[in-house]
């Protein structure tokens, strides 16, 4: 088998073995991950946010804040629904 072609199946392997592995692609879309920011001066501290995605927003002294810099995979989606179900669109996302 000509080297080109050998190299070119040991690549595809390798990437196959990397999602079988458990690699989320979610993580990572083209270098960029997700981070919420709350616009404090929007926030009413209501909490529908810390309701709906826990791990990532809690009240404080009535506002929200943010409690991880960059939001977990399995957390994206909760997120989203959070931001979707805040009143005062006071949450962004960054993806
Ligand atoms: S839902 Fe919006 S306004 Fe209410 S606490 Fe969360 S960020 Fe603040």
């Amino acid at each position: 088998m000509p080297l080109f072609l050998n190299r070119l199946r040991v690549f595809i392997l390798g990437k196959l073995l990397y999602r079988a592995a458990g690699a989320d692609r979610t993580t990572k879309r083209k270098g960029i991950f997700m981070k919420a920011k709350v616009d404090e001066s929007l926030c009413c501290g209501c909490g529908p946010c810390e309701e709906i995605c826990p791990k990532v927003f809690k009240i404080i002294n009535g506002i929200s804040i943010p409690q991880v810099d960059v939001v977990p995979p399995e957390l994206e989606e909760s997120c989203r629904e959070a931001m979707e179900n805040c009143p005062t669109n006071a949450i962004s996302l960054e993806e």
